[in-house]
């Protein structure tokens, strides 16, 4: 595999501001003066040892770069990359005649290895897989760069996060296996694994969100998986399909599950309304989850219910929206109960938050919210052949099909309505 790595943050420690000078090429430096992230040097050896190509991508300056590269870690390095623009990146590529059919050929050779959003983006945009590393603690927020925002860094959406370097190898020697567990199933595979998108304790208690598969809003790796979410609104969606969404879901929970100083009393979801279509689109899905915890229905909505979360443009709408309509059902007492609830889709947690908020209020204990998808970060970068505005990426609702489109004004774009399929293998 061809493996892009960032250099501060990821091989070096050096993401406190006192480094800028030297990656500025502002200040001379010795090679002594650089601390390296524990393992870094092993890592990179192991990795050629193992057939592997690393490769340094870096913003910071070549005279900083280069010396980096090639008297510590004997590798070749592209320096001023502009992350996340891809022109120097696939400059590089371009010039080097192996690289360039490989890339051309299969783009899962490739991964982009980095600590902030700017490498994850990078990465989408050249449509390889991405790590989320983080291998140190962010002391001080530093806009440019993204460090430290952990938060910004998630919703770009990295197919895979790594805290040590033995994460990163695991990842590289088996990426189809680490792949989140919604991810994996539709490529044949089975994974525990999940976004840990945000952790709260209070009173002894915690609140956790976690979310099992990326819903992707334009450019992408090809693991992302916005045309099977929006297959779960499809009325004709299969038997097959609601199948594998659940043994996705029952994959992380076995995970739960051997935990064993944590207790669920309740697995739970959240409920369809009436008029939801298809009928009982959630009800179908958490009935086929395998799992030994308790399945109950917690949750009812309010008869006079109206209107769509979906419309609600914003998480306070969103979350007003949930805390008028949705209630907690009087049927069970949850005072101490821990409690683990499902849903299809996580954009600005509005509903998890709503919803352990209500169950708090009623006692609950250690609350455990599991979204089927979560929706990262929009990224545009295709221009339209014929007007030269940017193309959206979109999804043909029936056929879960994703198609460019220049948006014209019917759909509330001001392009020309030119339309390109986009072939998923
Ligand atoms: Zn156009």
């Amino acid at each position: 595999m061809i493996l892009f790595i960032d250099l501060d943050g990821t091989l070096t420690d050096t993401a406190d501001v006192k480094f800028k000078p030297f990656k500025d090429g502002e200040s001379e430096f010795a090679l002594s003066d650089i601390p390296l992230i524990k393992g870094a040097e092993e890592f990179i050896k192991d990795m050629e040892k193992k057939g592997h190509i690393p490769i340094i991508l870096s913003d910071s300056h070549p005279k900083y770069v280069n010396l980096i590269a090639k008297e510590i870690f004997k590798i070749r390095a592209i320096s001023l990359t502009d992350k996340p623009n891809t022109d120097k990146t696939l400059k590089f590529i371009e010039s080097n005649q192996e690289l360039n059919k490989q890339f051309i050929e299969d783009k899962n050779n490739f991964i982009m290895i980095g600590d902030s959003w700017l490498d994850i983006e990078l990465g989408r945009r050249l449509n390889i897989k991405t790590v989320l590393t983080q291998f140190y603690k962010a002391i001080n927020i530093e806009k440019r760069d993204g460090i430290g925002q952990r938060r910004k860094s998630i919703k770009a959406g990295p197919t895979y996060y790594a805290k040590t370097f033995d994460d990163l190898t695991k990842i590289i020697q088996d990426p189809l296996n680490e792949l989140l567990a919604i991810e994996a199933i539709f490529q044949g595979k089975k994974s525990d694994k999940m976004v840990k998108f945000s952790y709260k304790s209070y009173n002894g208690n915690f609140r956790a969100f976690r979310c099992l598969g990326r819903q992707e809003d334009g450019e992408c790796d090809e693991f992302a998986r916005a045309d099977k979410y929006k297959q779960i609104d499809n009325p004709n969606r299969s038997n097959e399909f609601i199948s594998k969404l659940a043994e996705g879901v029952s994959n992380y929970l076995k995970r739960v599950e051997k935990f064993s100083e944590y207790q669920w009393d309740y697995l739970t979801y959240v409920s369809d309304k009436r008029t939801t279509k298809p009928p009982n689109k959630m009800r179908e899905i958490f009935t086929k989850i395998d799992s030994n915890f308790n399945k109950v229905e917690l949750f009812e909505w309010q008869e006079n219910v109206e209107g769509s979360l979906r419309n609600k443009p914003n998480y306070e709408s969103r979350k007003e929206y949930i805390s008028t309509y949705l209630k907690t059902k009087q049927t069970h007492d949850l005072k101490g109960k821990n409690i683990i609830i499902i849903d299809d889709q996580f954009t600005t947690s509005a509903t998890a938050t709503e919803i352990s908020e209500q169950l708090r209020n009623k006692g609950a204990g250690n609350i455990l919210f599991v979204a089927l998808f979560y929706l990262i970060l929009p990224i545009e970068s295709k221009d339209c052949p014929n007007c030269g505005k940017s193309l959206k990426i979109k999804i043909n609702k029936q056929e879960g099909t994703k198609f460019y489109s220049c948006l014209s004004s019917k759909y509330g774009g001001n392009g020309c309505g030119h339309i390109e399929n986009i072939i998923i293998q």
